[in-house]
């Protein structure tokens, strides 16, 4: 059994400036056939599964196409697009006659004359391997899910935790399934409900974990060979964009439409109570300034995952003001700032101009006498079995808070990226963090109390008010009553 994989990933903020082309992938993460390494990364874990199914069975050959991921940014440059496409296209001609595709998609990437990328790659694959072959692909939650994706793929299985921690059980499992169809053990159905909602679904809280684990429950209990929550994701003006419950029977239509149904209406009942408290900047700072330990405050809303720069200082600016004192940052993405601190040398005194030059609505630049304590090139955190890149990065102090800035835009994971720079995060009475929930598992265990920022910018986190004009269905909060 022949097994073509590859992998093409982004996160298209369709309100961002921050444009996305080829360099966007090859600064985040662009591995050609044969040079992934060992450790999976979010979207291209399907790779590394394959590797290790061909490891305990012989009688499977993997070949390997390109993987490419860019951090989440705005709407993707159309031959950047169509570059990559066609390069993983070409590979994937090159390997015929192959059963089994088996790719890691993310599913909200959007590039220009494209509103349904990967729809558009599962289509193209299909023609190319027919109608017989298996294709198979893992999605982020965070996506659109479109009949074309569903009418081409056989098998599409999105992360069910949100963090997204489980992406290589989620990639272990599309393989294993995907395999069984090939073999004909399995014929896989995929019955979708579109739960005419969006919002933001963290599974480290209720009530999305218990409805994540009597999802699992029910896979296990064999109602369905995979069952998929699909998020959606509110940054992206599609048709498609919106929850959506994804059910995988063994060729039973008719159950799997009513098992979608019954758990897209269970989640369509969980709307507006998903998410933990947020606080606006001055209640989170007076909370902050009466707390003991070591805080986390997340500017859940400056979140590059998010697809936004990850440079504002709205937080930042009242933190000076209040004067607050042990406070480390991690991060400001700043790339000139990066580069004029590593022109100064670790040591040196300067003056600074950083943050706050994506947007008008993120804070304003901040302008300081620095002293630059730690440089670092290629710097990396790391993210459950994967390391993030986080390009060159400067430690600045100045007023009793110390900044890292760093030149590749990325959320604030995990508290490994603070001691990239050397510095233990614990020994902070304040760590402000861009991230809106991904940083979660990592942070909670040093964290005394983990504080949400809602600053208001510059994410686009109220769909009541972002200017849909290619959103073709009717999507709560948008629409108050959507099933009527
Ligand atoms: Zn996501």
């Amino acid at each position: 059994m022949r097994i073509f994989t590859a992998s093409l990933a982004t996160e298209t903020n369709t309100f961002s400036p921050m444009y996305t082309d080829l360099v966007s992938f090859y600064q985040s993460f662009y591995a050609p056939p044969g040079q992934h390494p060992v450790t999976p990364t979010l979207c291209s874990a399907p790779l590394v599964a394959c590797r290790e199914y061909a490891q305990q069975h012989s009688a499977v050959e993997v070949i390997e196409g390109t993987c490419a991921w860019a951090e989440p940014g705005g709407l993707l440059n159309r031959l950047s697009y169509e570059h990559l496409r066609d390069e993983i296209l070409m590979q994937l001609e090159a390997a015929m006659p192959v059963q089994l595709v088996v790719l890691g998609l993310h599913g909200a990437m959007v590039a220009q004359g494209y509103d349904d990328c990967e729809g558009d790659f599962l289509s193209r694959i299909r023609a190319i391997v027919g109608p017989q072959a298996v294709i198979g692909a893992t999605l982020d939650p965070h996506s659109h899910l479109t009949d074309l994706r569903l009418a081409s793929a056989d098998l599409l299985i999105a992360f069910k935790e949100f963090p997204h921690l489980d992406f290589m059980a989620r990639a272990r499992e599309l393989v294993y399934l995907a395999v069984a169809a090939a073999r004909g053990d399995i014929k896989p159905v995929m019955s979708c409900f579109d739960c005419r909602m969006i919002d933001v679904l963290p599974t480290s809280h209720e009530p999305m974990k218990s409805f994540i684990e009597k999802i699992c429950q029910l896979e296990q209990d064999h109602q369905a060979l995979s069952i998929s929550v699909i998020h959606g994701f509110m940054a992206g003006d599609v048709p498609d964009m919106g929850s959506k419950l994804l059910v995988i029977t063994n060729n039973d239509a008719k159950q799997g439409e009513a098992l979608a149904r019954q758990l897209g209406l269970e989640l369509f009942s969980y709307r507006g109570q998903t998410l933990p408290q947020f606080y606006d900047i001055a209640t989170a700072l007076d909370q902050a300034e009466q707390l003991q330990g070591t805080l986390v405050l997340a500017d859940v809303w400056d979140n590059p995952g998010g697809g936004v720069a990850g440079d504002g200082t709205l937080i930042l600016h009242q933190m000076i003001k209040r004067q607050l004192q042990q406070v480390a940052v991690g991060t400001i993405w700043d790339p000139m700032a990066v580069k004029l601190c590593f022109a100064a040398g670790e040591g040196a005194e300067i003056e600074l101009r950083f943050g706050g030059k994506s947007c008008a609505t993120a804070g304003a630049p901040i302008d300081k006498t620095v002293r630059v304590l730690r440089l670092k090139a290629d710097a990396q955190q790391e993210f459950a079995d994967s390391l993030v890149p986080m390009g060159d990065c400067a430690l600045i102090s100045f007023d009793g808070i110390e900044v890292i800035l760093n030149s590749n835009r990325c959320q604030s994971f995990d508290p490994s990226l603070f001691r990239a720079l050397g510095i233990e995060p614990s020994h902070y009475k304040l760590l402000l963090i861009k991230s809106t929930n991904h940083f979660y598992q990592g942070f909670a265990p040093l964290a005394s109390h983990i504080i949400y920022v809602d600053a208001g910018a510059p994410y686009p986190s109220d769909p009541t008010r972002n200017v849909y004009k290619k959103l073709s269905r009717p999507v709560w909060p948008i629409v108050a009553s959507p099933f009527d």
